[in-house]
C-alpha cells in the first residue's frame, strides 16, 4: 500500500514562510507603543518618594471635596476629574486608564505599561538588562516597580496580591472612585461611632 502524504503543520508552514520571504514586520508593539524613550516613566519612578508624598496629600485634599463632588454629582464630574486624570497621569506614568490605579503599590510604576499586563510581578521573560522580553527597548515595568517601591515608605505594599482587572472601570477617574469609597467609609464609621 502506498503511503499517505503526511499533512503539513501550521508551524512547518510558518518556518517554510520565514525561509523564504525577506519580509520582516518592524515596530511591532503589543500594546501598539512605537520605540521611544521612557524618560519620564522613569524619572516618576525615580521620585517615587515624593509622589507617594505628594499623592497621600493630594487624596486628602480630593477627599476634603467631596461634598462639592457631591453636589456636583460624582457622575457629572466625572467627565472633566477623568479628562484631567487622563493628561496628568498619561504624562507621568504612561497611564492606561485602567480605573483601579495601584500606582502606590508598584513603585509609582505602572503595571498596565507591561505587554502582558501583569498585576502581580514580572514574566519569567525579562532580559538580563532588566528589559521586557516582548518590547526589547522598554524597561521592564515590574523590575522599575521594585526599584521604586524599595524607596517608597509604603514599600512593602508591592507584596500586596492585587486583584484582576475589573475591565468594567477602564476609562473611568480612579481619584473619584477612592474618593467616593474613603467618603462612604468614613461617613459608614462616623455612623458607627454615633450610634455607640
Ligand atoms: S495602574 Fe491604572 S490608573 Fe494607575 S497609572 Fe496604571 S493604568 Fe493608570
Amino acid at each position: 500500500m502506498a503511503d499517505q502524504p503526511t499533512k503539513p503543520t501550521q508551524a512547518s508552514l510558518n518556518k517554510k514562510a520565514a525561509q523564504t520571504t525577506s519580509y520582516k514586520p518592524s515596530g511591532v508593539s503589543a500594546t501598539g507603543r512605537n520605540a521611544r524613550s521612557f524618560a519620564i516613566r522613569l524619572w516618576s519612578v525615580r521620585h517615587s518618594r515624593a509622589l507617594e508624598w505628594f499623592y497621600a496629600h493630594f487624596a486628602d485634599v480630593f477627599l476634603k471635596l467631596h461634598p462639592l463632588w457631591k453636589a456636583v454629582g460624582y457622575q457629572r464630574a466625572e467627565g472633566p476629574v477623568k479628562f484631567v486624570e487622563k493628561r496628568v497621569k498619561g504624562f507621568l506614568f504612561d497611564c492606561r486608564m485602567c480605573g483601579q490605579c495601584v500606582l502606590s503599590s508598584t513603585g509609582m510604576s505602572c503595571p498596565m505599561n507591561c505587554p502582558k499586563q501583569l498585576r502581580n510581578g514580572p514574566c519569567g521573560g525579562v532580559r538580563a538588562n532588566g528589559h521586557c522580553e516582548v518590547e526589547p527597548d522598554m524597561p521592564c515595568v515590574w523590575v522599575q516597580a521594585w526599584s521604586g517601591a524599595s524607596q517608597m515608605k509604603g514599600r512593602d505594599n508591592i507584596l500586596n496580591v492585587q486583584k484582576p482587572v475589573d475591565q468594567s472601570l477602564r476609562e473611568t477617574s480612579s481619584w473619584l472612585r477612592v474618593t467616593a469609597v474613603a467618603a462612604a467609609d468614613r461617613e459608614a464609621a462616623a455612623g458607627q461611632g454615633a450610634a455607640q
